[in-house]
């Protein structure tokens, strides 16, 4: 079989981000660098994706940031876990989660018997904001369809979202972490688990109890136990 109708898939899924979501036109689309994909058949949805991310000019963030962080993991990974945005080794590396919440996070994957290789990790927010301020509304709009795509070209068993920024922008919901965890959501067909961010967990020793609870359930989840 030619592998040629899964690349003009590929482009044509990044043509259509792009002029649906981030709002070129459709004689703008070819101005961004696809990186070389044209020659790459093995290039998959989600390559050309952040190559989109990485030309993004959506939001203020993008005169700030060092490096797009788009994300980590393969296309199939069973969990996705979601967190805020970028910090400042995050910024320096271009790698999600490799400060000191990210060792945390690290270790709470590999608690359930997991490494990072076999997850995938995000975040809302593709670009460090200045000072590790709080994401501005309309950061978090302008950056939603990217974690959006992701979800929908991973395709997870289970979504585990870190923090309240996660939790609420994906359940489109403004509930405190104190009411959204401990339960199972739906997101379009797909279970969502909402937690503590690793980096609360740093300042609040009294969270690692239910959060370990929660991500048992994720592991639950994952491995098919309906709850
Ligand atoms: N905090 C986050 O929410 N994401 C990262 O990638 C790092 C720290």
């Amino acid at each position: 079989m030619s592998e040629e109708p899964d690349l003009l898939e590929t482009l044509s899924l990044a043509r259509d981000f792009l002029e649906r979501e981030i709002g070129f036109g459709p004689g703008q689309v070819t101005r961004v660098d696809l990186g070389g994909v044209d020659e790459d058949l093995s290039a998959d949805g989600l390559t050309v994706l952040e190559e989109v991310a990485c030309a993004c000019q959506k939001c203020e963030l993008a005169q700030t940031r060092s490096s797009v962080v788009f994300g980590s993991g393969h296309l199939g990974a069973g969990i996705m876990f979601v967190g805020e945005a970028p910090g400042a080794e995050e910024d320096r590396q271009g790698i999600p989660f490799v400060g000191a919440a990210g060792q945390l996070l690290t270790r709470m994957i590999e608690a359930i018997g997991l490494t990072r290789d076999d997850v995938y990790i995000a975040n809302v927010i593709k670009c460090r904001p200045p000072n590790n301020r709080d994401p501005k509304p309309d950061e978090i709009a302008a950056c939603q369809p990217f974690l959006i795509e992701q979800l929908d070209l991973i395709k997870p068993t289970v979504i585990c979202t870190l923090g309240r920024f996660a939790a609420q922008t994906l359940l489109q919901s403004s509930d405190s972490m104190g009411r959204l965890r401990g339960r199972v959501f739906d997101y379009q067909g797909i279970h969502l688990v909402p937690t503590y961010h690793p980096a609360a967990l740093l300042r609040n020793e009294q969270w690692k109890r239910p959060t370990w609870e929660d991500l048992k359930l994720v592991r639950k989840l994952y491995d098919g136990i309906v709850i």
